[in-house]
């Protein structure tokens, strides 16, 4: 167990303060705050401007990162993910995709998932633990570092999205403390508004975060448009079904201010979630809500062990069709890194490419 503080999970005021503790004045956190958050060095060797010794001292009750990258596979589209390995030896997954106008960064809340959505893969591996804010920090710090180079400025707009391994509203305060630790402007300065956080629909936390004011954007996993159904490929909605999760969702919605983004997902699965009828009982289950989000159609990504097919794209077409005809805003998103297990649902520490035909990425 490592009993080492770790300096990438403390705000600014924290290390200032665990500093004090040592004996070393304010500026001294400052300056560690700015050499892990604004240079993102990974050592307290790097950190030259600090005094050998205190590097040294440092070094017996702190550690400036704890996470190592096992490997880092490259898709054809350009997407990365990194395979990253806690000091406990847990795998910790972040995917890095590059896009026209920006570059999103895909980041895990837990070591695999507590939840046992029937379509996702990173189900398989079952609850290893849930990250510190520490490590969700590093995965960004990582990622940014590989992209750009070491303390660089990223060249565009950098999202993030709260979608990779895990359930994040299952980690609340360490997400919470993460997101304002990487809001920091002496830091990493990623402002909450650049942020997406999907839940599976932890109600409590639905209902907290409408209580926030510097917050994150929401986007609902939904899946199914009955009760009977998504009991069977969301466990969870057992314990908070449907009614529950779009009473919490309207509460959400009410207290959205100008820039915010609210939305839902939808996983497409041929033949089990995609007829005409479940469009159109989505539809009406979120209009009956006076939901005005808008959706994000998800084509099914595929895994060997998983029981699904994607929805063939004239049927997603479909369902978009009707959606739209009903009133509801809806996107269908491009599936991103699939042939290095890279997209959505396909996080499961899984060591190598999976060498799916290498055209279904290409598109
Ligand atoms: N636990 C959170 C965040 C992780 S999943 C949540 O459930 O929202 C991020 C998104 O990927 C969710 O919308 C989920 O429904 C979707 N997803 C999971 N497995 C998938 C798969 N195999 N193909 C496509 N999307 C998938």
């Amino acid at each position: 167990m490592e009993k080492r503080t770790n300096l990438t999970g403390l705000s600014q005021a924290e290390l200032v303060s665990f500093m004090a503790d040592n004996g070393e004045p304010a500026y001294r956190g400052r300056q560690i705050f700015a050499a892990l958050q604004h240079r993102r060095l990974r050592s307290f060797d790097e950190m030259s401007d600090l005094p050998k010794a205190l590097r040294e001292r440092l070094q017996e009750t702190a550690t400036a990162s704890t996470l190592t990258i096992e490997s880092r596979y490259l898709s054809a589209d350009g997407t990365r993910r990194f395979l990253m390995k806690t000091h406990d030896n847990l795998p910790v997954e972040t995917v890095f995709i590059p896009e026209e106008r920006r570059d999103t960064i895909c980041f895990s809340s837990q070591s695999g998932c507590p939840l046992q959505c029937t379509f996702c893969l990173t189900a398989q591996l079952g609850l290893l633990r849930s990250l510190t804010p520490g490590e969700i920090v590093e995965q960004i710090v990582i990622v940014l570092n590989d992209a750009y180079g070491v303390g660089q400025k990223p060249p565009r707009g950098t999202n993030l999205v709260g979608m990779g391994a895990g359930e994040p509203f299952l980690n609340f305060d360490a997400l919470l403390k993460a997101i304002r630790i990487m809001a920091d402007p002496q830091g990493l300065f990623i402002v909450p508004h650049r942020m997406t956080v999907s839940t599976a629909g932890v109600v409590p936390r639905i209902r907290e975060l409408a209580t926030i004011p510097d917050r994150p954007n929401l986007a609902i996993s939904l899946a199914a448009p009955t009760d009977e159904l998504r009991d069977m490929l969301m466990p969870i909605n057992k314990k908070w079904p449907l009614e529950e999760l779009l009473g919490a969702c309207k509460e959400f919605e009410q207290t959205l201010k100008a820039g915010e983004r609210f939305t839902f997902e939808y996983v497409m699965l041929d033949a089990v979630n995609d007829s005409d009828e479940h469009a159109r009982q989505l539809a009406n289950l979120l209009n009956r809500h006076d939901l005005h989000t808008k959706g994000n159609l998800i084509p099914h990504n595929p895994a060997r062990p998983l029981p699904y097919q994607p929805s063939p794209r004239t049927r997603v077409e479909m369902f978009k069709g009707i959606l739209e005809s009903k009133g509801i805003h809806t996107f269908v998103r491009k599936p991103r890194g699939r042939d290095i297990f890279a997209a959505c649902g396909q996080l499961a520490a899984v060591a190598q490419s999976p060498g799916l035909r290498a055209s279904s990425s290409a598109g």
